[in-house]
């Protein structure tokens, strides 16, 4: 029998009723997703309490796991690419092939090393992917920052200070550029109002009337990124 899946920030999470007294939640590598052994006596309301409650754990769990397989699936700038082995490796940490959307990689079998150089190599991509949709977004609001700042955080997209600077996370590389698009417009949009007032929700949409979509997908798959932090 398959047990119901449920997702705890977009983390895949398998509840497993059994004869026990407590919760347990473990990495399950074959099914790639998190298991939840917990007593049959639970109701699913405290079930589901208890997980909300325990959304750190889940992240730990699941960013930790994240084990670099030969079938493993990395997105890189929206677009998903499969990871393999590069045996003969000219120097390079990745190759990227997009026409069979693959990226080759001599780091496969050196998992810990293997997320700090993809995670360098975001910060490498960074300012190659964000530099002209900057200029776009300056010329179109007519908002501009003293400083653009790229680095890798763990809980937020970008961040403007009342400096003037903004700083983007490199993570986001392996978003979609209209998504991209978005933070950068959100960002600069806090230089004028620095809050999420209705009224700076206003300037956002007067620029980018459909940015609702392009904010859901960072909720639907941000997690797939920032679990690489
Ligand atoms: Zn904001």
């Amino acid at each position: 029998m398959r047990h119901k899946v449920i997702y705890i920030e977009g983390i895949p999470v398998r509840l497993l009723p059994r004869k026990r007294r407590s919760i347990r939640l473990s990495w399950d590598r074959r099914e790639r997703l998190i298991h939840c052994f917990y007593p049959r006596s639970l109701s699913s309301s405290i079930l589901k309490e208890f997980l909300e409650k325990r959304k750190r754990r889940v992240r730990e769990l699941y960013s930790q796991s994240f084990v670099p397989v030969e079938s493993a699936l990395l997105l890189y700038r929206g677009k998903e690419y499969r990871i393999l082995l590069n045996i003969d490796g000219n120097g390079q940490d990745f190759i990227r092939d997009d026409f069979s959307k693959t990226i080759k990689t001599p780091l496969l079998n050196d998992e810990v090393l293997f997320f700090q150089r993809w995670r360098d190599y975001l910060k490498r991509e960074a300012p190659l992917y964000f530099e002209d949709k900057i200029r776009t977004c300056e010329k179109k609001t007519g908002l501009k920052t003293s400083i653009w700042r790229f680095r890798a955080m763990r809980s937020r997209w970008g961040s403007a200070s009342a400096q003037g600077g903004v700083t983007l996370n490199t993570l986001l590389v392996m978003a979609p550029g209209y998504v991209v698009d978005y933070v950068i417009l959100h960002e600069l949009a806090h230089l004028k109002i620095p809050d999420h007032s209705p009224r700076f929700w206003n300037e956002v949409e007067h620029f980018m009337p459909d940015y609702r979509i392009r904010k859901a997908w960072l909720r639907d798959n941000g997690n797939r990124l920032l679990s690489l932090y």
